[in-house]
Order: structure tokens, then C-alpha cells, then sequence
């Protein structure tokens, strides 16, 4: 991955280093004054949290991509605090997002791929206690108004990441739906051509109905650099992207991405890259978008605001594509730019190397309450780099023998039974471990004590727990996971 670029922040260098004694004192010495980035939470910001889906860190220019793929995104990281090192939980969509807004790892959550052959069950259900700590829920009870605006399936009522949202809107992907969609909750035909645009028309519409007295809670899934990589055409041919020849390859294969992911079909990095990147422009004008709508009513400044990604995504990395099946740091490493309220520290930059994209959550509910009650689990406040105190972080992967199977129908020679294995990596000071997913795993004799004790734990309570429960889904449910390629 291309290393940030450090001189883009002169002088106000946030060196957290790994969680020992030695390195804090070292790194401690670049710090600027402040040893706590915001106040304890005593006030309720409004929190606007941002996941651009599948966008990898490198290609931010914030983090120091040379192509102009995120201009929106790299002005605001001047008002904000950019962390680098940090990794999702998981390399795809639904556990990572499910770490996100419960705070827990994906063995915890519970909400990642079922161990199963059925179509209709090929996810687990979201474990109970993780329910109780769902961001939007906890906002609700301090008093937020909470809305959640999705563009893909996998964040919605069919997993039940809805759940605690006051109002929660599912953008379809398919452009008919998308238009009778917006008809009926604008209550007047939508100017937005794209998933992205009609997010920001929803989010006016709740600004302009918002209760002065009320702080809001506004969570975005925003898709486009998700595969197929297909700006609009404002975007088209922008970043040297030839959009015609992912057309014609989609035109040639019905299941192009099963294909690729499965290795049937191996087209050219080069060409997929210069999409994604247009891709990435396109949900920058967007993301540039909800800034303004802030800005122009006078919201911008008090509010804490994240942006972040749930995984990365492979553009052809030793024949990689797409974001499964691998836990390299393609997938795992995301961006992470938060702006705090007042724009404390702002244009500094900390390196936490084992903070994980579950930290938002505790980031999140310490902005808002002086004695947390939610603190002293996995995730931690990220306000207070110099209080993190994890020594491992953790990616895990489960695999589901259904999807294997789907990708082998499409190509052939995949051998599906080499990925029947749950994957774990985990992240330590003195770099990455992986794991198979045995509580007795061999490899865990390569983990330096303690932290080998402490995942050993971890691992022997995810046995003892009951799994839980798939869930099972509808027509609907499978027919846009087909059109996220999910589905034949
Ligand atoms: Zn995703």
C-alpha cells in the first residue's frame, strides 16, 4: 500500500505508536500539547458518519493517492483528524459494517456468513447483545435523532442493521425502483440521477424537517466504488477510465464478478483501476455534497463528522479481484478522517496501527456522554489516541460453503474446498499472525504472551456461544444481492 505522506501536515504530527510504555514515551514527545482531543463528552454534537463502501485507503488523496480522485474528502481532512493504520474488522460489507455500529468484533457480532449450503440462509443473524449496543439505538435513548440512508442491500431491515434508526431509507441499486422510490419519499419526482445523489436529497429533507433542540445521528452507505465500476458520465473518462470496455466484458460474461473472484475472468488492472478511481470521484462530489448541505445551514462546525470505509476493495492484485476471499491489506486497510466539533486538532494526523474501524462506535458515544456507560469493551475512543491501550487488533473471515459453491457453477476450475476455512489475522506490534479457526490452533504458538492467552480466550468464548440463528431471506432480498453480484 502506498505509505501518507507526512509533509502534507507539517508540525502537527499525532504519533500514537503501538501499545507499549517505550513507544508511547518516544512517539509522545511529537505530540502537540493537548493530550485529549475532545473534551470529556458533555455536549450532544450532531454525528454524521460517512461509509463509502469497498474504497481503499490508498486511493485518498488525503492519504496521499497523486490522482485528484477525492478532492471533497482531502479539504475536509484540513478540518479534521486523519488516523492512519487502522483496519476494518472484516474484508466485506456485512460483518464490517456490523463492527461498526456495534463496536464488537465479527465472532461477537455474530452478523457475518452462515456455515451453510442454503440459499435462503446464507447469513447469521445479528447475536442479541449485539443488537442492544446498535449505534442508532443507543443515540436514540440519549436523545438523537437518527436517521440511516443505505445503497446497499446488506446494510438494511433483511440483516437487521435498521434496527434503532427513527427513519431508515434502502436506495435501490436499479435506476426504475430507485425513481418510484424517491417519488414516494419526497413526495415529488428527485433531481438525483445517481444512489449518492438521491442520499443527499434525503438527508436535505431530513435537515429541513430537524428540530433545532434535537441533535441528529446520520449514518450513509454509499456505494459507487462497489464493482461494476460504472461512473455516470459526468464522472466517465474523467481519470483515463474506459468505461465502454467493462461494459462490453459485462455484456460477455453474466456473472462477471463471481467469474473474476473464482478466476475465470482476469481483466486488465489498469482498466479497472481508472474506473474505480472515477468511481471514487463520483462519491467524493457527493460526499462534497452532504459537507455543503451542513455547511450552508450553519451545522458544519459543532458537528462531528467521520468518514470511513467498511473494506477495500482487490483491482486485480495477483489475479485479486473484488473484496472476498483474501485478507490483505487491499481489503483490510481503510481511511479514517474524523472532524470533531469545534475542529479540535484540527489537520493533525495519528497513527494508531492497531485501531480498528469497531473504535468509531466507543469514538461516537464518548462525543455525548461524560461518564459513558457504554465504555470498557473492544472498542475504544479514538478522541484520546493516548489512552488507546489495545495491544492486538483482529480481521476475521467466515467463510460460507454457499457462495463457494456459487463462484465454483461460474468457474469451473475454482477449488472452493481450499477457501472452507474461517481466517483470522491477527495484528500485533510486532506485525500480523494468521490463524486458522480452531480454538487450538498451532499457529497460535506464534503469538507472543500474553495476547496469545487473551485470543485464545476470545476464541474459546466464541465456541461456548450458542451460534446464532441464520437469517432467512426474501425474493427481494436475493434479487439485489444478485445485483451487488452476490447471487446468480
Ligand atoms: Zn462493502
Amino acid at each position: 500500500m502506498q505509505a501518507p505522506s507526512s509533509e502534507k501536515r507539517p508540525g502537527k504530527q499525532l504519533a500514537l505508536g503501538l501499545a507499549t510504555l517505550a513507544a508511547w514515551l518516544t512517539l509522545a514527545c511529537d505530540r502537540p500539547s493537548e493530550s485529549v482531543v475532545v473534551a470529556p463528552g458533555s455536549a450532544t454534537p450532531d454525528i454524521i458518519l460517512i461509509v463509502i463502501d469497498a474504497a481503499r485507503v490508498d486511493r485518498f488523496g488525503a492519504y496521499g493517492y497523486p490522482k485528484s480522485t477525492t478532492p471533497n474528502i482531502d479539504t475536509f481532512a484540513e478540518d479534521a483528524v486523519l488516523y492512519r493504520g487502522v483496519r476494518s474488522s472484516a474484508p466485506w460489507t456485512l460483518p464490517a459494517h456490523a463492527s461498526i455500529l456495534t463496536g464488537m468484533r465479527s465472532g461477537d457480532h455474530g452478523l457475518h456468513f452462515a456455515p451453510s449450503r442454503e440459499v435462503r440462509a446464507k447469513v447469521n443473524a445479528l447475536r442479541d447483545s449485539a443488537r442492544d449496543r446498535l449505534l442508532a439505538s443507543l443515540l436514540s435513548k440519549r436523545g438523537y435523532a437518527t436517521l440511516g440512508i443505505s445503497n446497499n442491500r446488506w446494510v438494511s431491515k433483511a440483516t437487521g442493521l435498521d434496527f434503532g434508526f427513527d427513519n431508515f431509507f434502502l436506495i435501490p441499486s436499479k435506476p426504475e425502483a430507485r425513481r418510484r422510490a424517491a417519488a414516494k419519499w419526497l413526495g415529488r419526482p428527485a433531481t438525483a440521477s445517481t444512489a449518492a445523489e438521491l442520499s443527499v436529497e434525503l438527508f436535505e429533507m431530513q435537515l429541513e424537517k430537524a428540530t433545532p433542540q434535537r441533535p441528529t445521528f446520520t449514518f450513509f452507505n454509499l456505494i459507487e466504488p462497489h464493482f461494476p465500476y460504472l461512473p455516470v458520465d459526468r464522472f466517465a473518462g474523467q481519470l483515463g477510465g474506459d468505461r465502454a470496455a467493462l461494459e462490453e466484458l459485462i455484456r460477455t460474461h453474466r456473472f462477471l464478478e463471481l467469474s473474476m473472484l473464482g478466476g475465470g475472468v482476469q481483466p486488465e488492472s489498469p482498466m479497472l483501476s481508472a474506473l474505480y478511481d472515477e468511481e471514487l470521484l463520483q462519491v467524493d462530489d457527493a460526499v462534497g455534497k452532504i459537507l455543503n448541505a451542513l455547511r450552508k445551514r450553519d451545522l458544519y462546525d459543532d458537528a462531528l463528522i467521520v468518514i470511513t470505509s467498511d473494506h477495500g476493495e482487490h483491482l486485480g492484485e495477483d489475479g485479486r479481484y473484488s473484496h472476498q476471499l483474501s485478507m490483505r491489506p487491499e481489503l483490510l486497510d481503510v481511511p479514517l478522517i474524523i472532524k470533531y466539533p469545534g475542529g479540535a486538532n484540527a489537520g493533525s494526523a495519528v497513527d494508531l496501527p492497531l485501531a480498528s474501524t469497531a473504535d468509531i462506535h466507543q469514538t461516537l458515544l464518548a462525543s455525548t456522554w461524560r461518564e459513558n456507560p457504554h465504555a470498557g469493551n473492544w472498542s475504544q475512543d479514538l478522541a484520546k489516541p493516548d489512552a488507546f491501550g489495545r495491544e492486538w487488533n483482529l480481521a476475521e473471515y467466515y467463510y460460507s460453503p454457499w457462495y463457494l459453491l456459487q463462484i465454483k457453477q461460474v468457474a469451473p476450475n475454482f477449488d472452493n474446498a481450499a477457501h472452507e476455512r474461517v481466517r483470522r489475522l491477527v495484528f500485533t506490534a510486532s506485525g500480523s499472525h494468521a490463524l486458522d479457526g480452531r480454538e487450538d490452533s498451532p499457529l497460535l504458538g506464534t503469538l507472543p504472551s500474553p495476547i496469545r492467552e487473551e485470543v485464545q480466550q476470545y476464541l474459546a468464548g466464541l465456541i461456548k456461544t450458542e451460534a446464532p440463528s441464520p437469517v432467512i431471506l426474501d425474493e427481494e432480498d436475493l434479487d439485489a444481492l444478485r445485483e451487488l453480484g452476490y447471487v446468480r
